[in-house]
């Protein structure tokens, strides 16, 4: 009696696992609703459902300490295929940032596949006198000590991009922590704050409109983006070397049945052939990654080399939080 109890409950697993998933998943994105990270996971989540049995992906934003308060809860999360997060660069970023990170990024994740490569905009407030970035230049050198450059927390994409700015520019300026680029922008865009460094999905727009200077694009190569065309790159603008693009991939908490991390990655990878969402990343400067990064195993090795790779330079930049 007790075999067949065990068995029946052995058998009853099974069908659960099939089925994956059988109600909305939830994808943490570790920044504030309406910035870049936001964007790409609301426009991913409407693709990925149909490769999850039509179930909704649910954005929860979990934004604060520039990404890593959301990566924590996901790595703590049940591995169930239930809780996904959705992270960029920061994952490489943090480990080099944070003495006391509450989570291993190599260890605590299986990962899911990457996403979409982003340039970076140095942007700024309407209100500056500079137009373009040879006076932006000059009215840096003479504003030393006084500029403020907004970004979303340590470990932010925005916060390596300025970061590496200020040590090319030998210029100290205050920064300024938000959770998210999208509350920063609107600070940004009533003349609050300065400065600020952020992904082409979050600033095109706005460029568009007017309603804030761009100055130089963060790339080695200009871009082809509409309405960008024009930007110089840092690197020709006299910090040579300069060379930031920011990139998206998804995780799961360690753990996670093999079947449903095959499930997500097949939804991802069906997804990131989507024509119109391959256009919408496109229209903001974005491109979707088609390599073999989008398998868990690429995907992985890619986090560890851009580990090896950017902790050195946030090193030599002197920048840690505990
Ligand atoms: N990705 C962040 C956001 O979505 C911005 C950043 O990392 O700079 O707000």
């Amino acid at each position: 009696m007790r075999n067949i109890a065990f068995a029946v409950a052995a058998f009853a697993t099974l069908p659960a696992l099939a089925a994956y998933p059988e109600k909305p998943v939830t994808l943490v994105v570790p920044f504030a609703a309406g910035g870049p990270t936001d964007k790409v996971a609301r426009d991913l989540a409407e693709v990925l459902r149909k490769g999850l049995h039509n179930q909704i992906v649910v954005i929860e934003n979990v934004g604060g300490a520039g990404g890593t308060l959301g990566a924590a809860k996901v790595a703590k999360a049940a591995p169930d295929g239930y809780t996904l997060l959705l992270h960029h660069i920061g994952m490489a970023t943090a480990p080099a940032l944070y003495r006391n990170l509450p989570f291993k990024v190599l260890t605590d994740f299986e990962y899911l596949g990457m996403i979409n490569e982003v340039p970076m905009t140095l942007v700024g407030r309407s209100s500056l006198p500079a137009n373009n970035w040879a006076e932006l230049r000059k009215w840096i050198d003479a504003n030393k000590g006084k500029i403020n450059l907004a970004n979303a927390g340590l470990g932010a994409a925005s916060h390596l991009c300025g970061l590496l700015f200020q040590q090319a520019m030998d210029v100290d300026m205050t920064t300024v922590p938000y959770k998210g680029t999208a509350p920063a922008m609107t600070d940004l865009l009533g003349g609050q704050v300065d400065l600020m460094c952020d992904q082409t999905t979050n600033t095109t727009g706005q460029i568009a409109s007017g309603k804030i200077k761009a100055f130089a694009v963060t790339t080695s190569k200009r871009l082809s983006t509409p309405g960008l065309t024009n930007l110089p790159t840092l690197d020709e603008s006299g910090l040579k070397g300069f060379n930031v693009t920011i990139w998206h991939g998804m995780y799961a908490p360690k753990g996670t049945p093999k079947a449903v991390i095959d499930t997500v990655n097949a939804a991802l990878k069906a997804a990131l052939k989507d024509p119109e969402f391959i256009k919408r990343e496109e229209a903001l400067g974005a491109v979707v990654v088609t390599d073999r990064r989008t398998d868990p195993v690429e995907h992985k090795k890619f986090v560890e080399a851009e580990i090896a790779k950017w902790g050195p330079a946030i090193k030599a930049a002197g920048q840690y939080a505990d």
